[in-house]
Parts: C-alpha cells; sequence; structure tokens
C-alpha cells in the first residue's frame, strides 16, 4: 500500500486507487492532478491500495480485495491482511474509490445503500448514473463513507482522462479543491439479481431496458433471454468467471435534498 497525503493537518478525503492492481485509471488520475495547478482547500490523502497485484500488473493475488474487507491482520492472504490496513487507513474519512472496468457504458458511480451521504457522493461525482450495489457482500464503501467510479475500459487512456475528470469535479463540489462543479442528479440503477452463466456473449446494452422475452446474451447456439424486464448493468462478455453481469431495477434520478 503506498499513502500519499498532499496538504497539512489530518485529511478528511481520501482518493483511492488500485483496489484492483490492474486497474491503473486512478493512479494515473492522481498523478495528473499532482502535476496541475489544482488549488487544495483542505489537505486530501491518497492511498494506492493493492501495490503489489499493480506492480505485478494483476487484479489481484490471493483473493478479490473488494470482497474481504474488514479483513485479517494474521491472514495468510495478502488481500486479507492488506483489507485490514487499509481499513485502519481509510478510518473517518470519505472516500472516493476509482476503478475501471471490462464492461462498457462507463463512466457511472456505485453506491453501497442509498442513505443520504451515499447519494450526495454520487451527486458529486457530476455522473449522471449511478448503481447500487447493495446486493452484493463486500465492497470497501460498505465499511466507510464513500463513493465508488467506473471510469472505463480498463487500461485506455480515456478511462485515465475520465478518472482525471471525475476527480476533481469530485474535490471541487465537495469544496476540497478552490472552483466550482455542480452536483448531477444521477439516475439511480439498484441490482436485483445475478445474470449467471460463463462462456456468454453479452448481445444487449448496459443501463438500456431488456424486455420480457428479450435475448441478451448467446452462446454456441444457444441463448439467455429475460424472464421479466431489467436493466443490464457490468454486463460483459469476459468480465467474471461465473457471471454474464447484474440485473438492475430503474429507481429514478436523485435530486438535491
Ligand atoms: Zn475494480
Amino acid at each position: 500500500m503506498h499513502v500519499e497525503t498532499l496538504g497539512d493537518g489530518r485529511p478528511r478525503y481520501t482518493i483511492l486507487a488500485c483496489v484492483h492492481g490492474d486497474e491503473t485509471c486512478g493512479w494515473h488520475a492522481f498523478n495528473r492532478f499532482k502535476a496541475s495547478d489544482a488549488v487544495l482547500n483542505e489537505p486530501v490523502k491518497f492511498v494506492l491500495a493493492n501495490e503489489r497485484a499493480f506492480k505485478l500488473g494483476y487484479r489481484f493475488c490471493d483473493v478479490d480485495l473488494n470482497r474481504v474487507m474488514p479483513g485479517d491482520a494474521s491472514s495468510e492472504k495478502h488481500e486479507e491482511r492488506l483489507a485490514a490496513r487499509l481499513g485502519q487507513e481509510l478510518a473517518g474519512t470519505t472516500v472516493l474509490d476509482i476503478h475501471s472496468s471490462e464492461s462498457r457504458k462507463c463512466p457511472y458511480a456505485i453506491v453501497t445503500g442509498t442513505d443520504a451521504p451515499s447519494r450526495q457522493l454520487a451527486r458529486s461525482t457530476g455522473l449522471d448514473r449511478v448503481v447500487d450495489m447493495s446486493y452484493l457482500p463486500g465492497g470497501i464503501t460498505r465499511s466507510v463513507t464513500g463513493v465508488a467510479v467506473e471510469c472505463g475500459y480498463h487500461d485506455d487512456e480515456g478511462a485515465a482522462t475520465t478518472a482525471h475528470r471525475v476527480l476533481l469535479h469530485f474535490l471541487r463540489a465537495e469544496g476540497v479543491v478552490e472552483g466550482t462543479a455542480s452536483r448531477s442528479s444521477p439516475t439511480l440503477f439498484e441490482v436485483v439479481g445475478d445474470a449467471e452463466g460463463s462462456g456468454y456473449t453479452f448481445v444487449g446494452e448496459n443501463f438500456q431496458r431488456v424486455a420480457e422475452g428479450e435475448v441478451y446474451a448467446r452462446k454456441n447456439g444457444t441463448v439467455r433471454r429475460a424472464d421479466a424486464p431489467f436493466y443490464p448493468v457490468l454486463m460483459s462478455t469476459h468480465g467474471y468467471a461465473d457471471r454474464i453481469g447484474f440485473k438492475a431495477q430503474h429507481c429514478g434520478r436523485i435530486e438535491a435534498e
């Protein structure tokens, strides 16, 4: 884990990158931010979480760090030990957790629960879609106040550019960096189930409604049809070993309170 604080004092905000070691856009975004002339109103902490996996170019070494919080300091597994240290590092701060993805239709925000702070932070990203992933166990932002963002397709240059834009927007909207950025009113998608299966080609489009009976995935002449209407989120052909992605409900927009 690599930790760096910009400015003096105790930071209230943490920018978190590389929870998945091969998702480097947060690291690039932070470096661009550091090299820019952005003016800080208060200190901000930067954490490169899974430094070992990052250096190896792996998503993780032993287990998915995003699924093992709060971790175990005495575990034999790298990410379980790391999770325990990461929890201490993030404690008491508000977290922007930056990811990239195998799935298309980025960027969007991810929250774990739709409590008032999570809704506000999702709006501070300036993005127009937010996914509530409470359905899935774990998640870094379950144990701390925060929001995650999926910035683009893995190591694309575009993902790093988007990550930098979102990072700056978020810090401005939260008043951490000088300048103005207006909060958005993102559409909320609540994940309600898995689309299971391996080896399928996803033929739908994320965030576009799939009607009852519609084909959304194919494999060797077989198809997957929707039993009931849903909105695909994080669906892709190669993203997961055992699932195509997730089924979500459309829950309207998150407006100013
Ligand atoms: Zn990730």
